[in-house]
């Protein structure tokens, strides 16, 4: 893979030369652009399956074509043998949830191809955006998002309308501080969620208090996502949602039989997802046929198959990690399963490659962008057409692991580990879209006067 000529580096590489320093770039006129050349393009949305090169510029793709001519100060990874799809968007991934302490799980979602983590912390308060923001102003290698915990959202003195205004930014500031809280940060950024999620294991909710979750979400336009594993709690959920929308959370932790028989849960939770208001999402560490990291709830092998041919017939068609295994707010699975389990479902025939991608780029783009409202989620995530945000997963098919993640433009991550060049590329991201800086992080450092 690694092609270099005796003698080539010289130019290269800074060096001396008769006792000057010998700087590469200096006289480089530059394009800037990154050319991944001569991979396996395979880009679900726009039905692309051929070897191709992609133009990046600044945090775009630019250009998708064959043979794209390289210029003077283009940067080319050489992507033959590879396979090239959109970044992974992992729609269920822990990645500093509040009582988080580490960046660790991030620089390894990364490592993994992950281009995308949302948060869904059942302990998210309020204040979630504003900590995770400051995270993302101090530098991270992902684009990052939250959920907020459905227990913490009736937790004020807001009614039901004053928090649908709170989340469609339309909540006046008086009433904010006067009935949500006095912290102006957390009054600011509060909107700036994905979603709410509603968790089980954590707290179980009333009737009336469900029932207003949903008000919210379907009105403001937030994914309601629940924790699934118990199924009656999923049914009970299911008659609550009265025809709104509800996200059944790793579905197939239903499956794994730790509240009913295990195959009987699985069927249980899939005929849910056949009702029109009903999405669910699988765990890729449960789909594997070895098993996959097995520091969650395993999936047994009648669970798989009933899974599986959920998949075939496009009852779900999504699939999440509920990482990091070693994170302080532990999932059922790791983003070490996500690309084996996209591989493998392939390779047993159970989805074409294609589709298979589709479950970890374009489908969670769509699904987000249909219970958000918000376009931008298909325009700028989940496909690698011109115009797109410049997020990239370039795998190995051989060894099954992410050779390249590129994040906004950046590479983030080379041969399964994150490369610290790349901490500050990921962006903080809601229903309305991503932006670069959240600015609570910044706020120690400079005073704004008025
Ligand atoms: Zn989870």
């Amino acid at each position: 893979m690694y092609k270099t000529k005796v003698g080539m580096l010289k130019d290269v590489l800074a060096s001396v030369k008769e006792n000057n320093l010998s700087d590469p770039f200096k006289d480089l006129e530059k394009t800037g652009r990154i050319i991944l050349k001569g991979g396996l393009v395979v880009d679900p949305k726009n039905n692309v399956e051929e070897v191709l090169d992609i133009a990046v510029l600044n945090d775009e793709i630019v250009e998708v074509g064959k043979d794209i001519y390289v210029e003077k100060g283009d940067m080319v990874i050489n992507c033959e043998g590879l396979l090239v799809t959109p970044g992974i968007v992992d729609m269920h991934l822990h990645l500093g949830d509040l009582f988080e302490i580490s960046t660790d799980p991030m620089y390894g979602a990364v490592a993994n191809g992950v281009t995308m983590g949302l948060s869904p912390g059942a302990g998210n308060t309020f204040m979630a955006p504003a900590l995770l923001g400051a995270e993302v102003d101090r530098g991270l290698p992902v684009n990052i998002g939250v959920y907020q915990g459905a227990a913490s959202v009736l937790s004020t003195m807001l009614s039901v309308e004053e928090l649908i205004k709170l989340y469609k930014g339309e909540l006046d500031e008086e009433t904010a501080s006067s009935r949500m809280t006095r912290n102006a940060i957390t009054n600011t950024t509060a909107p700036l969620v994905v979603g709410i999620k509603d968790h089980m294991g954590h707290f179980i909710m009333p009737d009336e208090n469900i029932d207003k979750i949903f008000e919210i979400t379907s009105k403001a336009k937030l994914l309601y996502m629940t924790h699934t594993q118990d199924p009656a709690h999923a049914i009970r959920l299911v008659e609550l949602s009265k025809g709104r929308p509800l996200h059944l959370g790793h579905t197939t932790a239903a499956g794994c039989g730790t509240h009913m028989d295990a195959a009987e849960g699985m069927k249980t939770v899939i005929d849910l997802c056949k009702n029109e208001n009903i999405t669910g999402e699988f765990v890729t560490t449960m789909l594997r046929p070895g098993g996959g990291s097995r520091e969650g709830l395993i999936l047994p092998k009648k669970s798989q198959e009933l899974s599986y041919e959920a998949l075939e017939k496009g009852i779900v068609d999504v699939l999440i990690s509920d990482g990091q295994n070693d994170a302080t707010m532990k999932g059922f699975g790791d983003t070490r399963d996500n690309i084996p389990a996209i591989l493998e479902l392939a390779e047993m025939g159970v989805l074409k490659l294609s589709k298979s991608v589709a479950t970890m780029t374009s489908n969670p783009a769509k699904l987000i962008a249909e219970k958000t409202g918000n376009d931008w989620w298909t325009e700028k995530i989940g496909h690698l057409g011109k115009g797109a945000l410049a997020n990239i997963t370039v795998i190995n098919m051989d060894v099954k692991s992410a050779v390249y993640t590129m994040v906004n433009g950046e590479v983030v991550g080379f041969e399964n580990r994150a490369v610290r060049r790349g901490s500050g590329a990921g962006g903080f991201v809601s229903k309305f879209g991503m932006v670069k800086r959240v600015g609570v992080g910044d706020l120690v450092m400079f005073s704004h006067k008025r």
